[in-house]
């Protein structure tokens, strides 16, 4: 069900093929900033384990992957300046109806401006 591409975009981050502009490292997780930022502050927070959407690391993900992650995003929130702060908006895509673009989960973090409604109507 969910097959999982080795070739995407952020599995070649994570093997050293291609570069990224690292905020943060961890045994499991990688933040960098996105390279296309939608706002101000705009870091991707990624598992380095092979998980394609958010279901799919909630569901088969260790405690111990699970827990770094999180502690990954709380970490970057405070690095980043936006907790404590003005507040930010955490996203993740999946699959078609998300919109999702690369097929490894990863959580964006957006703030640095008011980041208006939740989703666009419809
Ligand atoms: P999504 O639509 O949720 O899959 O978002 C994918 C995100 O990855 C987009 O915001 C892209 O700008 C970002 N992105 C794509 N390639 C790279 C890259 N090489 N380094 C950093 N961010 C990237």
């Amino acid at each position: 069900m969910h097959s999982y591409d080795p070739q995407n975009i952020f599995a070649r981050i994570l093997r050293g093929e291609i570069p990224n502009k690292t905020v943060l490292e961890t045994e499991h997780s990688l933040a960098f900033h996105d390279i296309n930022p939608a706002a101000p502050v705009h870091v991707l927070v990624i598992p380095k384990g092979a998980y394609v959407t958010f279901d799919h690391f909630a569901a088969e993900a260790s405690a111990e992957e699970i827990v770094d992650f999180h502690r990954t995003c709380a970490q970057v929130c405070q690095m980043t300046g936006v907790m404590p702060g003005k507040g930010y908006r955490a996203i993740t895509n999946a699959a078609e109806h998300g919109m999702q673009e690369v097929p490894h989960y990863h959580l964006h973090i957006l703030g640095g401006r008011p980041m208006g409604r939740l989703v666009d109507p419809a």
